[in-house]
C-alpha cells in the first residue's frame, strides 16, 4: 500500500520552513488506517509487549488501534492537568517554549513491557518524555513505533537502548 500517497505535506505548517506532514488524509480512508495498523502490527510482533503508551493526540490514533490489533492495553500520557488520578510528570522543551506530559502513577506497572506509539518522530523530543515516564514508573520500554519519521533531524538518537520502528521516511 502507498501510504505517502494519502498523507497530505502542508509546506510551511504551523510555521515557515516546518513541512507539515497531515496524517487525516489517511485516517479517514477506512483501507489505509487499516492497512497502516496492520503493517505496524507485522513490524512490532517480535518484541514481547504488555502494554502500548502513548503521548495525545495523535499517539492515541495509533496507540490505541495497535493495542487493539495486539490484544494489549493502552495508556494514555497526556498533557498535564488533564488526567484524573495521581500522576507524575516531566516537562520538555519544544521549538518555542515549554510543554510538559503526564501520566497515571498505577498506569503501568513495573517489569512491564511497553512499546510507545506516536505519528510522527520529529526530534524525539516527546517520545523521549515518554519514555522517562514509563521509566519512571519501572516500565520496560522495548520499543518505540510511529507512522513517519523524520530522518534529517534524526529523532532516534535520542532513544538509544529502544528499538525505533517507522512505516515510513521523510527527509
Ligand atoms: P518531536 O517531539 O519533535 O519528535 O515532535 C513530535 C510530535 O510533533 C509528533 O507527535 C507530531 O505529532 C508533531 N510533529 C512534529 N513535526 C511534525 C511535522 N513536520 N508534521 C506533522 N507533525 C509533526
Amino acid at each position: 500500500m502507498d501510504f505517502k500517497e494519502v498523507i497530505r505535506v502542508i509546506p510551511d505548517f504551523p510555521q515557515p520552513g516546518i513541512s507539515f506532514k497531515d496524517i487525516t488524509t489517511l485516517l479517514k480512508d477506512g483501507e489505509m488506517y487499516r492497512g497502516a495498523i496492520d503493517a505496524l502490527k507485522e513490524r512490532v510482533a517480535h518484541l514481547k509487549i504488555d502494554v502500548i503508551a502513548g503521548p495525545e493526540a495523535r499517539g492515541f490514533v495509533i496507540g490505541a488501534p495497535l493495542a487493539y490489533a495486539l490484544g494489549v492495553g493502552f495508556v494514555p500520557i497526556r498533557k498535564s492537568g488533564k488526567l484524573p488520578y495521581g500522576t507524575i510528570e516531566a516537562g520538555y522543551d519544544l521549538e518555542y517554549g515549554k510543554d510538559s506530559l503526564a501520566v497515571h502513577t498505577d498506569a503501568i506497572l513495573p517489569g512491564q513491557n511497553v512499546l510507545i506509539a506516536d505519528d510522527l518522530l520529529a526530534t524525539g523530543g516527546t517520545i523521549s518524555t515518554a519514555v522517562n515516564l514509563v521509566q519512571q514508573l519501572g516500565g520496560n520500554v522495548v520499543g518505540a513505533a510511529f507512522l513517519i519519521e523524520l530522518e534529517l533531524l534524526e529523532g532516534r538518537k535520542k532513544l538509544q537502548d529502544v528499538e525505533v520502528v517507522s512505516l515510513l521516511s521523510y527527509e
